[in-house]
């Protein structure tokens, strides 16, 4: 049997979209690998509703909500291909069986590429983090370093004053020209060339002369692109960002393959379970309505004036 749709990535955004197209009375098949964006994380801040809450007890409330409807189908696994065109899509599950369906709705999230500093990696999402809005407060107006990655650094050094008191760490991806000394000394934050040698206990600095800095917490912006190359295979269309490659899409969330579309994380900036829900519910009603009217909202120009007066 067809589905109506097809979602790859059943997070958030997958979830949020699933929940539009069961409430139509849709066929959905959801198919996901379990690796949700924010699994490090111990708790999850800035989404209404469920502030402080732990980020795996959120998805699974929702999983477990849209398991009430009869229509859907659920694979806990890897999508390995996909191909075909509009109506036409067959994706294939890392168990070789082949699913058929009318649309594609990739809300794959995205890959963190991290700066390889020793002790980095295992503190993200406890320690080291990316987003202020997310895990600022809790930091208690203390001590934060900022571990450059590129010119974005400055950016995210800039909005941090409002958190604690700022260290930025240029560690090699970072020179300072006199202007962005001069915003940088206006702000109070302090600029350290060294580059760092190792991160240490809750989120300690050791620089490569052996100077140790404690901070409350890290902040670091991570390099991102989409978490598995379906987008690419399905020959969707992939744009750059200040923060790393994402798919394009129309405003209806279309690819630029007819029929394909993608939200959440991989799909627009900025990153949060809100905006990840909110695009997936606004994606998951265009997919439906591309089921209803059969011209899609690319070609449709009564269409495209609804979208737009929509957002
Ligand atoms: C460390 C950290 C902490 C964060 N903390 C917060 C916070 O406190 N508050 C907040 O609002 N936001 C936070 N975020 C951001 C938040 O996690 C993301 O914005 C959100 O998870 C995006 O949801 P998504 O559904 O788009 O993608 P994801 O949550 O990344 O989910 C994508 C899903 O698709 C699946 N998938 C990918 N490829 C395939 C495939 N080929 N086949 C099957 N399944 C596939 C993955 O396994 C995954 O389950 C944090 C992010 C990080 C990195």
């Amino acid at each position: 049997m067809s589905h109506d749709a097809i979602i790859v990535g059943g997070s958030y955004a997958g979830m949020a979209a699933a929940l539009q197209l069961l409430r139509a009375r849709r066929s959905v098949l959801v198919i996901d690998a379990g690796q949700r964006r924010n699994r490090m994380a111990a708790t999850s801040h800035g989404f209404l509703g469920y502030d402080g809450s732990d980020p795996a007890m959120i998805a699974s409330v929702a999983r477990s909500q849209l398991e009430r409807y009869p229509t859907l189908r659920w694979i806990d696994g890897s999508a390995v291909a996909a191909s075909g065109t509009r109506d036409h899509f067959i994706v294939a599950t890392s168990d070789g069986a082949e699913h058929p369906g009318r649309r594609l709705l990739l809300a794959l999230g995205v890959s963190d590429a991290l700066p390889a500093v020793q002790g980095l990696a295992e503190r993200w999402g406890r320690s080291v983090f990316h987003c202020p809005y997310c895990h600022g407060y809790e930091l208690d107006r203390g001590e934060i370093g900022v571990i450059a990655t590129g010119p974005m650094s400055l950016h995210q050094a800039r909005l941090l004053p409002e958190w604690g008191t700022v260290t930025l760490f240029a560690n090699g991806a970072l020179e300072l020209d006199p202007q962005a000394a001069r915003e940088l000394s206006a702000l109070g934050i302090a600029f350290e060339p060294t580059p760092i040698d190792r991160i240490e206990g809750h989120a300690d600095i050791v620089l490569a002369d052996g100077r140790r800095r404690a901070f409350a917490g890290l902040f670091t912006a991570s390099r991102n692109a989409p978490a598995s190359d379906l987008a690419e295979r399905l020959g969707c269309e992939l744009m750059d960002t200040p923060m790393g490659i994402q798919i394009r899409t129309s405003e209806a969330k279309e690819t630029s393959v007819p029929g394909v579309f993608a939200c959440g994380d991989v799909a627009r900036v900025p990153h949060s379970v809100s905006l990840a829900v909110g695009d997936g519910a606004w994606a998951g009603a265009q997919v439906h309505q591309s089921l209803v009217f059969a011209v899609s909202a690319q070609t449709d120009p009564n269409r495209q004036s609804l979208t737009r007066v929509a957002r």
